[in-house]
């Protein structure tokens, strides 16, 4: 039997190593924190993108009564960015937390569901995201685009 080994590349530093433009994005994810709507989980999670003509765009997380109406503050994020940017490529993606506590001191990363919602949209504008996983101890800094956070995904190449 053959092994094969998947390999993920992550650059880890913090906030002030990164690029004043990376820093850019990063804050506007972690100001659209406060608008969470994290009722029921308390957890408020933002998120930010950065479009190909510079546009950053924001979101949160929305919780609802009946839970699976809810959605990520990844998805709120892209869904809104390409309804009303369906031509401009999302080129980066911050993410950041916080809890009553404050915010997360190790990097948060995006669930399974919003993995596969960010690899569409790296199919759909055939561009890598940048991703930068938010902590305050540190960051990760995805530079190759979500395959790293989801080895042997499925996509649309199957469906042909
Ligand atoms: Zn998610």
């Amino acid at each position: 039997m053959k092994e094969i080994t998947l390999q993920t590349n992550i650059k880890v530093c913090t906030i002030d190593e990164l690029s004043a433009q990376d820093r850019e994005i990063v804050e506007a994810a972690r100001k659209a924190t406060a608008n969470s709507y994290a009722v029921y989980s308390g957890f408020n999670v933002g998120a930010a993108v950065r479009l190909s003509d510079g546009t950053i765009v924001s979101g949160t997380n929305q919780e609802n009564a009946a839970y699976p109406s809810g959605l990520c503050a990844e998805r709120t994020t892209i869904f809104w960015a390409n309804s009303q940017y369906p031509d401009k490529a999302v080129e980066v993606l911050a993410i950041p937390a916080r809890t009553s506590q404050g915010e997360l001191e190790r990097p948060i990363s995006p669930c399974g569901a919003c993995r596969q919602v960010i690899l569409e949209t790296e199919k759909r504008f055939n561009t890598p995201i940048r991703i930068i996983l938010y902590g305050t101890k540190e960051c990760y800094v995805v530079e190759d685009g979500v395959r790293a956070l989801l080895p042997l995904s499925f996509d649309a190449d199957f469906l042909e």
